[in-house]
């Protein structure tokens, strides 16, 4: 069985933005090698996530106004989790409905994704760089 670990940094300039990254997993899928398998992808981190859906630009900005409604960054003092000294009480809730991973079949050396789907990663509390593990494993 072949594997392979890749890990990419994401510096997202907002607070809150999605970026659409089935690009960069299909070329660590090419740079595996490996034909047959499955492809994790997650993130690293408690305040963003990865998740696969349409790449269209409404519904990104339906995700945003939406998340922001069930979970709105300020006022802060609105959480328990910022009596710790952070502010990130929002992004911890939004990672948690977005969710942290996705895994995805490999075949014939491609991520064998649906017509529409693609995978993008979620920040919620951005402006520092953060880290989306990939693990393939196969033959
Ligand atoms: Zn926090």
């Amino acid at each position: 069985m072949k594997s392979h670990t890749k890990y990419l940094t994401f510096n997202v300039p907002a607070r809150m933005d999605l970026v659409h990254i089935t690009p960069q997993v299909q070329d660590a899928v090419t740079e595996s090698g490996v034909q047959e398998g499955l492809c994790l992808v997650n993130s690293m981190h408690i305040t963003s996530s990865v998740f696969i859906n349409d790449n269209e630009s409404g519904l990104h900005e339906d995700y945003k106004r939406w998340l922001e409604e069930l979970a709105p960054h300020a006022p802060t003092s609105q959480y328990h989790h910022n009596r710790t000294g952070e502010d990130n009480g929002d992004a911890h809730l939004k990672r948690q409905i977005m969710g942290r991973e996705v895994v995805v079949a490999i075949t014939e050396g491609r991520l064998d994704l649906g017509t529409w789907e693609r995978i993008f990663y979620g920040e919620f509390d951005g402006r520092r760089p953060k880290r989306v593990l990939i693990k393939i494993i196969g033959e």
